[in-house]
């Protein structure tokens, strides 16, 4: 009765278009077959086949406090007892809105939706309302979930597969949708109603925003009368307690948020100001709506991470990843290879190429690095001895504050020997 990952991705196939709900997961960039996953404990994963691995994908993110953590499994548990959806208001939003407001400086009120691709299709749909202008900015290798304007020149799976957007989009749909090279303030002008950013670009692997470019956009942003939206998807209480604005000194007018304040359950939320979010209907002519938003489990889970960590604990892990990074680039560099592991607070990427490099600034340059076809030699060693890092070079690490010192210890271990096999011309 030994179950198999092979066999389960077989039957995954058959029903699954390429047996994956998103396209990374299915080891496509890296080649082999996907591990399926039966459990998840702390900073830990476990296949269908028993073998355990030091997990650093972390749902992408979306678990901060590492899986199965007991006070969230009770939280939920808890609320499920109470009751899943109800189409009417309940508690755990208010709560959980309260605790988002609480922590973010200038974030007067959020809307919660079922994930972040929702989050930022709706803010957008805000400002352009808030506006009444049509065209948006956003910068080549971000990602800002799935919706038809947004996917154009995105970061994530859409990088790793060369695509320059999806087919099923019309130009219509991205028409309205300029692109800009990341860490490069562009020239705006009145038609312009908002620029979206990842503060942090960590989705075209780990690309930090250079001095004063935050704060380039956001006055850009206010000399043409645009909306900045910050897309906290990632960074939203990961990088800080009160975000990417606590950790840069730079405030957006939109934010938009997602894994990390769900607790491993579906939940995005986009949120601004009161003025700004009155355009929202009810009370105004913007039309966005859910009928699982707001949902009690989730709500209840996201809360729980929220209340479990405070701002000396994020400054905490930021010291801890700051040590790895450096470690595991020096266990990198002793195999010969070139390497880098820039980190922003968390935040952790991973490049290694053959000749010396300097740490990207956009897509382009890390382009040239994460295609370079080292990363799937490294990845399936890790693999192979126990860590999990993420199956695409454009996805960087998630270190959750489950992981102890003995676990950082031990991928740097494995990360050296992994290192000299990927060497290996
Ligand atoms: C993951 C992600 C999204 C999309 O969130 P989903 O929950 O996958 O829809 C949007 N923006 C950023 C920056 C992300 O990392």
């Amino acid at each position: 009765m030994t179950e198999s990952n092979a066999e389960w991705f077989e039957r995954a196939q058959k029903v699954i278009p390429g047996g994956v709900d998103s396209p990374v997961r299915s080891f496509r960039s890296v080649g082999g077959v996907p591990y399926t996953v039966a459990s998840g404990s702390g900073a830990y994963v476990r296949d269908v086949e028993g073998t355990t691995y030091i997990d650093f994908v972390q749902s992408y993110g979306a678990s901060l406090l590492g899986h199965a953590h007991p006070a969230v499994i009770e939280s939920i548990r808890a609320a499920a007892l109470d009751g899943t959806t109800f189409g009417a208001p309940t508690r755990g939003e208010v709560l959980l809105a309260e605790a988002l407001t609480a922590r973010v400086a200038g974030l007067e009120q959020v809307r919660f939706v079922s994930s972040g691709t929702e989050a930022v299709m709706s803010a957008v749909r805000v400002a352009r309302g808030a506006t009444g202008r049509s065209k948006i900015l956003k910068f080549d290798g971000c990602y800002h979930g799935h919706s038809d304007g947004l996917l154009v020149a995105g970061g994530s799976g859409v990088a790793q597969m060369g695509l320059p957007g999806s087919a099923g989009v019309t130009e219509g749909a991205v028409g309205d949708t300029l692109v800009a090279p990341y860490n490069v303030v562009p020239n705006l002008d009145d038609s312009v109603a908002a620029v979206l950013v990842e503060a942090v670009a960590a989705n075209m692997n780990l690309v930090r925003p250079a001095e004063n470019f935050l704060r380039g956009l956001r006055d850009e942003c206010d000399r043409v009368g645009a909306l900045l939206i910050f897309d906290e998807v990632i960074t939203g209480f990961r990088l800080a307690q009160g975000g990417a604005e606590a950790y840069f000194g730079v405030r957006p007018d939109l934010w938009c948020f997602g894994k990390v304040i769900g607790g491993g359950l579906p939940v995005g939320a986009f949120g601004g100001s009161r003025s700004v979010l009155s355009h929202l209907a009810p009370l105004g002519p913007v039309y966005q709506a859910g009928t699982l938003s707001g949902n009690p489990l989730a709500t209840a889970a996201g809360l729980t991470v929220l209340s479990r960590v405070s701002e000396d604990d994020y400054q905490a892990l930021s010291v801890r990843v700051a040590g790895f990074a450096e470690e595991l680039r020096a266990a990198i560099a002793a195999s010969g290879l070139f390497a880098l592991t820039p980190h922003e607070g968390p935040l952790l990427g991973l490049y290694m190429a053959r000749e010396s490099f300097t740490e990207p600034t956009n897509i382009e340059q890390a382009r040239v690095l994460c295609d370079n076809g080292l990363y799937r030699k490294f990845f399936h060693a890790m693999l192979e001895r126990g860590v999990a890092l993420a199956p695409g070079s454009y996805e960087i690490l998630f270190v959750s504050m489950a992981h102890s010192d003995d676990d950082l210890r031990r991928t740097v271990e494995i990360a050296a020997e992994s290192a000299a096999i990927a060497a290996q011309l």
